[in-house]
């Protein structure tokens, strides 16, 4: 038996006695995820946190995304494999800048993206993902919204607002999509001209402009699934492609940067997670009063949901 089988098999046994399940983000490694319960954006892994009756939860992803877990479902206990998974965007936004904003425009709603700190959370009147980002700017109760921590995704929910959009902090970036560029996705274009380009918001603006379609990990899985297209040149995490192509295995998907690849959400490796369910560590703690603060704008974008359907 393999070393990895039987770090696999010895996850499963402790995973049935703790009643514990495995979520894994879209950018985790090929292997995390394969033994994950479920695979997700940050959203749709806090949404199957709060429908699992597991007490435990393996969360393979960065520090916001297990918070946003912990804010969720604050009677489990949220694990993560290794406690330096941060996110260096969701950083660039934490609860001092909040006040400072807040203090600078008090007549202003503030909306963050998912990928923010809870600390920061805490200080906003709405969350949103990178897929309904424009509708929740649309629905809050002011003309002008400071948006962040990413600036391209304040400037897309521009493209597609009346409202006006402060970006904070003023330069907020992902440095993984910061890799993208329309040089590189031309000049893939040129290779495999039948392609279809897929973007994340979190790119650069000068990728959208040749994307044929521009969302989040999980609506260009969707999109996989639906188009009749069997290339996509990928412009978001590499982590995304080992998903994409279980969906779809007669597609061949090209990365728009081999390299674009998030450091932090490498961290958990197989190992990790076997030792993260033996000890129980790290458990991931809120103070209460952020949790009860960081669900109030999040309880806003689910009404918004709702509200669609
Ligand atoms: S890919 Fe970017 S936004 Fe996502 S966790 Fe890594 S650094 Fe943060």
């Amino acid at each position: 038996m393999s070393l990895q089988s039987s770090l696999i098999d010895k996850i499963q046994k402790l995973k049935r006695e703790k009643r514990a399940i495995i979520l894994a983000h879209n950018y985790q490694r090929p292997e995390v995820q394969d033994i994950a319960d479920f695979v997700g954006d940050s959203l749709e892994l806090s949404l199957y946190a709060m429908q699992t009756d597991a007490r435990t939860i393996v969360f393979c992803g960065v520090n916001f995304m297990a918070e946003t877990a912990v804010i969720l479902n604050p009677d489990k206990k949220v694990l993560i494999p290794d406690i330096n998974a941060l996110c260096p965007m969701a950083s660039m936004l934490p609860a001092d800048l909040m006040k400072l904003y807040r203090r600078k425009y008090p007549k202003a709603k503030i909306v963050l993206y998912i990928n923010s700190l809870a600390e920061a959370k805490a200080y906003s009147d709405a969350i949103c993902t990178s897929a309904n980002a424009t509708e929740v700017v649309d629905q809050i109760d002011s003309e002008v919204v400071l948006f962040g921590p990413d600036i391209n995704l304040a400037r897309y929910v521009q493209m597609k607002s009346s409202k006006k959009i402060i970006p904070i902090p003023q330069y907020g970036f992902c440095p993984v999509h910061k890799l993208f560029s329309k040089r590189e996705v031309l000049r893939l274009k040129q290779i495999y001209p039948d392609a279809e380009v897929m973007a994340h918001p979190e790119c650069d603006p000068e990728v959208w402009e040749v994307a044929d379609f521009i969302g989040s990990t999980s609506k260009m899985y969707a999109r996989t699934l639906t188009s009749r297209a069997n290339k996509f040149i990928v412009a978001t995490e590499i982590g995304i492609l080992h998903r994409l192509k279980k969906g779809r295995n007669d597609a061949t998907f090209i990365p728009a940067y081999e390299e674009a690849i998030c450091v932090n959400m490498r961290l958990h490796t197989l190992e990790k997670v076997y030792l993260c369910l033996k000890d129980e560590k790290y458990e991931v703690k809120i103070p209460e009063k952020i949790v009860a603060k960081g669900r109030e704008p999040i309880e806003f974008m689910f009404k918004i949901q709702k509200y669609k359907k």
